[in-house]
């Protein structure tokens, strides 16, 4: 059986560290270090979200300010807000809700947010720093993917990761991070031929799909490390991309969904919060 990679208890010692390095900086700052989110509309799951957001930052001495644009909102309203916010001395981090509602372009919004406060790294500037091995802020959802590998103590060094899944927010930037730690990288999409194949030559498998337990364990190495980014609603619940049932004899280690990379995500935004807080002391 597949050691479980827990999430809930990376993020319980996240939280602690977290709130412990927040209080020190509020003292400095004369401030708690706050974030920004921006949602347009009315989109039930960034509302969900934002609120989430605003619960975990509280819990470890952080603001959260939760800004709403009616769907009706033009576009110079939104870049009027994003560039405000950027400027305010007040406002550290800034997380835009994507995908926006038309007639809003992800263009509109990297053209008015301050990449100094992008902390989900959304900007050009910063998913360039993070190609070019930078220092950056790294997207929160592949970051938390990270962080779980880096506190079980998992080798990445020379080990043949395969990465399912190559959006900007979780595919893309997992793959490079994974080859900053010198891992050998496959990122596989929805056009690889022979998926099952390429998935049964990973150490680590990685799945950032957005398809209820697609990947199974005829389709894992034995012994692979398993990170299941996937989160999608089920009849029976929240199911990740990876079949659990069918997986869990063959790995060695995998993340639970829900329990495993989900946690985490808040925590590696509250991080970059603090990041962008201390850049401005
Ligand atoms: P996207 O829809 O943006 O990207 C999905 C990727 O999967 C695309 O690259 C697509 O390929 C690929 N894909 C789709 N179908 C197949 C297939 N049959 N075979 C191989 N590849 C396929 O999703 P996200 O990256 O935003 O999210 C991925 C998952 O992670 C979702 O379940 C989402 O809910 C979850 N998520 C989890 C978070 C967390 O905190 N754990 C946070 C954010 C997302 P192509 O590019 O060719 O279309």
């Amino acid at each position: 059986m597949a050691t479980l990679l827990d999430g809930k208890s990376v993020a319980a010692a996240l939280r602690e560290e977290l709130r412990a390095e927040t209080a020190p900086l509020a003292e400095m700052l004369g401030r708690k270090p706050a974030l920004a989110t921006v949602q347009v509309g009315e989109d039930e799951a960034s509302t969900v979200y934002a609120s989430r957001i605003a619960k975990t930052l509280a819990g470890l001495g952080m603001e959260c300010r939760t800004l709403q644009l009616p769907a009706t909102a033009t576009r110079d309203e939104l870049q009027d807000l994003l560039r405000t916010i950027g400027d305010d001395p007040s406002t550290d981090g800034i997380l835009p809700f994507l995908p926006l509602p038309d007639p809003h372009t992800f263009e509109d919004v990297v053209a008015a947010l301050n990449p100094g406060k992008d902390v989900d790294g959304i900007h050009p500037e910063n998913a360039g720093r993070l190609y070019l091995g930078q220092e950056t802020f790294v997207p929160n959802t592949p970051a938390g993917g990270m962080e779980i590998l880096r506190r079980y103590d998992l080798p990445l060094r020379g080990r043949r990761a395969v990465v399912v899944g190559r959006s900007n927010i979780v595919g893309k930037p997992m793959a490079l991070l994974l080859l900053a730690e010198h891992a050998t990288v496959t990122l596989c999409h929805s056009r690889t031929e022979n998926l099952p194949a390429v998935c049964r030559e990973a150490d680590l498998l990685v799945a950032a799909v957005g398809r209820a337990r697609m990947i199974r364990g005829d389709w894992v190495k034995p012994g692979a490390v398993i990170i299941d980014f996937g989160i999608n609603p089920t009849e029976t619940g929240i199911a990740g991309d990876v079949d659990f049932e069918s997986v869990e004899s063959v790995a060695a280690a995998i993340t639970p969904v829900p329990g495993g990379t989900g946690p985490v995500t808040n925590l590696m935004l509250a991080r970059n919060v603090l990041k962008a807080a201390k850049s401005r002391l």
